[in-house]
């Protein structure tokens, strides 16, 4: 057979000669440039990355399949035809294994398994043991050189990458079952920029071996620079390889060699001068593309390095926080025992029971019982602050009647009210009995805050008590005639430790605390305490209100 010729000269160089299109060379060369520098780039950077190493043996192996096709077309001996062409079949479908070896890789995270293995050997063994027979080339056409496929050429190497594209869309499924959206679109374009590489592969060569028209075929190889396309995508967008800003290096690299070899290739002037354009524009925007991926990296590394200096002095403070509630709550538990024997002593003294007081020491013991008890209601509020920040605060619902507990509590508020010149008036105007599912103890206490706020930030004229429904609420309003407050501080008033600005003028003791803990309390069974003043001077009025049962 040696000295059967094909009817065309012998190559120069093994790959030049006048039966190979000047297409093919431009996608073969192409394709295999760009394989070879992205796969060789990414293997250099991740040299420990099983899944690099897979990439990296693929498409050296596709670099090898197109250089024996380009052989294969250029030489005019049917030995040497013969030769590669039963070689090229071979490589086809072990291309397709080290494909499915890729994707376990990269979708598993972990080495293929012993039963892979196994079953691939199985596979390729006929392959192995039947290229030199016709089984798999039965002759050669003399006329334009193409060789005779026989059965395992043309059934069983398909049926070994149908059994891989299958493996591949299985590895898929499995790999993004149940996983979150962001993995699953990573996996998914993997799997589409590998499946379109291969079938636009083969699909060529099945088109050559059934219709004998191999020019076709040279179009398939394209199908490399797309899924180096996608390799681009996973790389920048989901940092795969973690090879963002080299990554994207590379690529624009391999995209100018690219086009710069169409400068090679194309024959025309007009077709060369169209590439030199297209060149320098793509250097141009590829340069300022790699400045922008850049400069975006940069930032994204900026963003999660701050969250998670962030995150971190979170955690910090919120276990300072939960030290401090702790801190203030053991304080005030220590504070309360001497207080009450402060409280208790000086009311007896008061009350003569060790005898009666010279006037001046009255005077000095009354001081001590106002300011203990108002110390006593402080260390109270601390406590209740600490609860609720803690999470701790217990509440025991029963159903009881809202507008005999504002009533009662006025009653209670108007000895007072009228020592200091106040008038105190109660009205209610319901629809219903006025029944709420709440906290009684808690709801007092609240109700009870608002009215003593009344009684301390109202100098002269009066506190009504109005309690009303609606529908589905109850409501409780307190309204002065006090020092009252602009709309901005009726909202402030209500955060940990805030006073208003003239609070002091008429009432120096005050924690800030009282309206926090209460608006809290009611909050948290389902009701509201809100605010209301026409401005500083003209009274307030502030409203409880509470969802109603019957
Ligand atoms: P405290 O009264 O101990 O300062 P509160 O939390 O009960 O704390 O009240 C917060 C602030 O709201 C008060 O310091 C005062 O400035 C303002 N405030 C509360 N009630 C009234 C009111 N009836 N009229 C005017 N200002 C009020």
């Amino acid at each position: 057979m040696l000295d059967k010729l094909c009817p065309w000269e012998a190559p120069k160089y093994f790959i030049f000669s006048e039966n190979v299109p000047t297409l093919l060379f431009y996608s073969h060369f192409s394709a295999i440039i760009c394989a070879l520098i992205v796969g060789g780039f990414i293997f250099y950077n991740r040299k420990k990355n099983s899944s690099a190493a897979y990439l990296f043996s693929l498409l050296s192996l596709f670099s090898v399949w197109s250089l024996i096709d380009v052989i294969i077309w250029a030489t005019n001996r049917s030995d040497v035809v013969l030769f590669w062409w039963s070689l090229i079949i071979l490589l086809e479908p072990v291309l397709y294994i080290l494909a499915l070896y890729l994707a376990y890789s990269f979708l598993i995270g972990k080495l293929p398994n012993f039963w892979l293995h196994i079953t691939t050997c199985v596979l390729l063994t006929p392959l192995i043991l039947f290229v030199p027979t016709d089984l798999n080339l039965s002759g050669i056409n003399l006329y334009d050189c193409d060789a005779v496929e026989g059965p395992l050429a043309l059934y069983y190497t398909y049926l070994l990458e149908i059994f891989s594209i299958a493996g591949i869309v299985a590895l898929t499924i499995k790999a993004s079952y149940k996983k979150p959206v962001q993995e699953k679109r990573k996996n998914l374009f993997f799997t589409l920029g590998l499946i379109a590489f291969l079938i636009a592969f083969t699909s060529g060569n099945i088109i050559g071996s059934i219709t004998g028209n191999w020019d076709i075929a040279q179009y398939g190889l394209f199908g490399m620079p797309i899924f180096i396309g996608f390799l681009a995508y996973l790389i920048v967008q989901f940092k795969v390889y973690n090879l963002n800003i080299i990554g994207s290096q590379a690529l624009i690299v391999t995209l100018w060699i690219l086009i710069g070899s169409i400068l090679f290739v194309a024959q025309s002037t007009s077709t060369q001068i169209v590439a030199g354009f297209t060149l320098f524009a793509a250097m141009v925007l590829g340069y300022i593309l790699v400045d922008s991926v850049k400069k975006t990296v940069k930032q994204k590394e900026e963003i999660e390095r701050l969250a998670k200096t962030l995150e971190a002095a979170n955690e910090k403070l919120k276990v300072l926080d939960k030290m401090k509630s702790e801190f203030v709550s053991i304080a005030s538990h220590q504070l309360r025992s001497p207080l009450t024997a402060i409280r208790g002593y000086s009311s007896m003294l008061l009350e003569g029971s060790f005898g009666p007081l010279p006037v001046k020491a009255k005077e000095a013991v009354e001081r001590i019982n106002d300011a203990s008890k108002f110390m006593a209601s402080s260390v109270e509020d601390y406590l209740n602050v600490s609860r609720i920040q803690a999470g701790n605060m217990k509440y025991e619902y029963s159903d009881f009647n809202l507008k005999d507990v504002a009533e009662g509590l006025t009653n209670d508020v108007r000895q007072v009210a009228i020592k200091k010149g106040l008038l105190v008036t109660f009205k209610s105007e319901l629809a219903k009995k006025g029944i709420v599912h709440a906290d009684i103890g808690k709801t007092r206490q609240a109700i009870d805050n608002l009215m003593n706020n009344a009684l301390k930030y109202t100098p002269k004229g009066s506190i009504s008590i109005f309690v009303h429904d609606e529908t589905k609420k109850i409501m409780v309003d307190i309204s002065d005639t006090g020092i009252g407050m602009s709309q901005r501080t009726a909202e402030n008033i209500f955060g940990k430790f805030e006073r208003a600005d003239n609070a002091n003028e008429v009432n120096v003791t005050g924690t800030g605390l009282g309206l926090y803990i209460a608006r809290k309390m009611i909050r948290e069974m389902g009701g509201d305490i809100t605010a209301h003043s026409e401005g500083e001077g003209k009274g307030s009025r502030f409203r409880i209100e509470l969802p109603l049962m019957m």
